[in-house]
């Protein structure tokens, strides 16, 4: 496979808070139209790869390219415009304003107000629960709603790829099953998608692929299923 078939490679990937090593060596790839999982427990470096990845977090060494180009450290705005999405953990939604205005806010790079409009159209019709709510105050949706409104606002930047920051925590198991379908919608539609997740079993059967981190390092990387299906992985992360 030539690098332009990848939306994403990291390879060697190295950061730390402070001095103290926080991921060590990391290497992952999003090939074009897949779903890519990293699973892993609490603290184990996931969301740190992320915020390397979309320019939050200085790597120590090595490198991040995008679409084939090299992008490490440049800021998240320019990684927007290369058509990176981010739904950061915990959401970091407008609560005070209504789910148009946290919609707007996402295409926040696209000038042009027709395009804007076009978009939301096309993004609402992914979110069929959430379409006549509009007006609706972000912060008074149920938190599987204020994940969906942290999804579509991604969206709005028409990005070719979206990270997903442990989208199912703290969410009842029907809305875990809601944002699953939401991952495999979105990925049909051309979005390449990596989600870091603790819940394995729900990450493990929407993904193509799938890497295991645990302190700081990949410990295992395979296709999803042959990970699922994996004693170790069973053991440590699927509770059987
Ligand atoms: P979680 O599921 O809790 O988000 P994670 O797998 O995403 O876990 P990270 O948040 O990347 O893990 O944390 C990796 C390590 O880096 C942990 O030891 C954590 O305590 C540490 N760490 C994360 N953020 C910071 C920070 N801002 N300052 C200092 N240490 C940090």
């Amino acid at each position: 496979m030539t690098s332009e078939q990848y939306s994403l490679e990291v390879e060697g990937l190295c950061a730390a808070y402070g001095g103290v090593p926080a991921i060590n060596n990391v290497s992952l790839k999003v090939a074009r139209g897949s779903v890519v999982t990293m699973i892993g427990a609490n603290g184990a470096g996931k969301s740190t790869v992320i915020k390397c990845v979309c320019g939050l977090v200085k790597p120590t060494a090595g490198s991040v390219r995008l679409f084939g180009e090299e992008v490490t450290g440049l800021s998240p705005d320019r990684l927007v415009q290369r058509g990176l999405a981010v739904v950061p953990e915990g959401r970091r939604l407008f609560v005070d304003m209504s789910f148009k205005e946290n919609l707007e806010l996402g295409a926040y790079t696209i000038k042009d107000r027709a395009a804007i409009a076009r978009n939301m159209e096309r993004v609402l019709a992914l979110f069929p629960d959430l379409k006549d709510r509009l007006s609706t105050l972000a912060g008074s949706f149920s938190g599987g709603q204020q994940q969906m409104v942290a999804v579509a606002r991604a969206l709005m930047s028409e990005p070719r790829i979206i990270l997903l920051d442990e989208p199912t925590i703290g969410l009842s198991p029907a809305m875990v099953e809601r944002i699953a379908e939401l991952i495999t919608e979105i990925s049909r539609t051309g979005v390449d998608i990596l989600v870091i997740e603790q819940n394995a079993e729900i990450a493990l059967e929407i993904s193509d692929r799938g890497y295991v981190l645990e302190g700081g390092s990949v410990i295992a990387e395979d296709d999803a299923k042959t990970l699922a299906l994996s004693e170790d992985v069973q053991k440590a992360y699927l509770g059987t």
